[in-house]
């Protein structure tokens, strides 16, 4: 109930703005690196101390051409820092289409899978992958079939997938052949019903049987998630498959379990962080808000005392 209020909250204008209009305060520092691409490769390069990461140029649900195609460009400019910078062996990036244009009325899946073939483009010159993120349900046949397409050239560009939908399990059967790579998240977004499971147990078993479906594969399972209890159980599915700690990633969010993070690096697992950064932050930092209750808490005291 308060996630669904939350996440309907961060659709409407007015509020956007009022958040906005506050300072880039400490709560939104602890999910967003920074505001620029400086702040975002100093905490990348910090993180890769002892862990992975993937960064996300923070966007989504672009109307404009123009501000697709500036996306674009962040994403080149963000890619060529890390060749620069000699990260791109521990920094891959996240993109999502719908800050490419996937939305936009007059050709938008066209515009969206060319321009995520450029930033594949640009990832492959420095030496570095990109995954791409799914969004709503009404976007992930289309999200799906653009990873496809982008595949054949980038054998390496990553899928997501979330355990909340019905159909993920027999996704995870489609996208477990050689040499894919797939995160496995519960999903940040308010689903209906008819497509998804609402109950968190559900959502729970849902991901165990698809972790199941993952790991017996033949691919990368990115095992996304904060839930200590679907960590162990990814372990455990993982020995069971006769993968090494080499064989899947552990992927947690920045600002969320960074000591799980580091001492599950220490004990030798593969973690990565997702690092998001930019201006663009309202729509991220609303979801991290509305995933766990005591977040909103200090939230709205930081609304209080802006
Ligand atoms: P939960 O049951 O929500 O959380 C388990 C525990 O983790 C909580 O009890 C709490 O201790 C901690 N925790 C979780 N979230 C927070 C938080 N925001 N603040 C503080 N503590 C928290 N979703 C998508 O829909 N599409 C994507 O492409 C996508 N990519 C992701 C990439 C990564 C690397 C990760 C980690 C998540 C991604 N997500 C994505 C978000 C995901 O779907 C969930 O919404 C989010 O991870 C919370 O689910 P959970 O598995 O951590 O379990």
């Amino acid at each position: 109930m308060l996630r669904s209020t939350l996440l309907a909250a961060a659709r409407s204008t007015a509020f956007r703005a009022a958040v906005e209009s506050g300072p880039f305060d400490a709560l939104v520092g602890r999910f967003v690196a920074g505001t620029t691409l400086d702040e975002a490769v100093a905490v990348a390069r910090r993180i890769t101390a002892d862990r992975l990461v993937t960064v996300d140029h923070l966007g989504e649900d672009t109307t404009d051409r123009a501000q697709a195609d500036a996306n674009v460009a962040a994403y080149r400019a963000l890619l060529h820092r890390l060749g620069d910078e000699g990260l791109a062996d521990r920094v891959e990036v996240s993109v999502k289409l719908s800050a490419f244009g996937q939305r936009l009325p007059r050709d938008g899946e066209k515009i969206a899978l060319e321009s995520a073939r450029q930033v594949c483009e640009a990832a492959a010159g420095v030496g570095t992958t990109v995954t791409v993120d799914m969004e709503d349900h009404t976007t992930t046949d289309a999200t799906l079939a653009a990873v496809g397409d982008l595949r054949v050239d980038f054998p390496w560009a990553g899928a997501v997938l979330q355990s909340q939908l019905r159909r993920t399990e027999g996704d995870c059967r489609d996208l477990a052949g050689p040499g894919s790579r797939v995160r496995l998240c519960k999903g940040a977004y308010d689903e209906p019903e008819s497509v998804a499971f609402r109950r968190a147990g559900e959502v729970d078993r849902s991901y165990v049987r698809c972790l199941g479906v993952l790991m017996a594969g033949q691919g990368l399972p990115m095992v996304a998630t904060h839930d200590p209890r679907l960590v162990a159980i990814a372990q455990h599915l993982a020995q069971r498959a006769g993968r090494s700690t080499r064989d899947y990633e552990l992927q947690m969010l920045y600002g969320v379990r960074p000591r799980a993070q580091s001492e599950l690096a220490a004990e030798g697992q593969r973690v990565r962080v997702y690092l998001p950064y930019g201006t663009e932050w309202f729509g991220y930092f609303m979801r991290r808000l509305a995933e766990r209750p005591a977040n909103l808490a200090f939230f709205a005291r930081s609304l209080v005392t802006r």
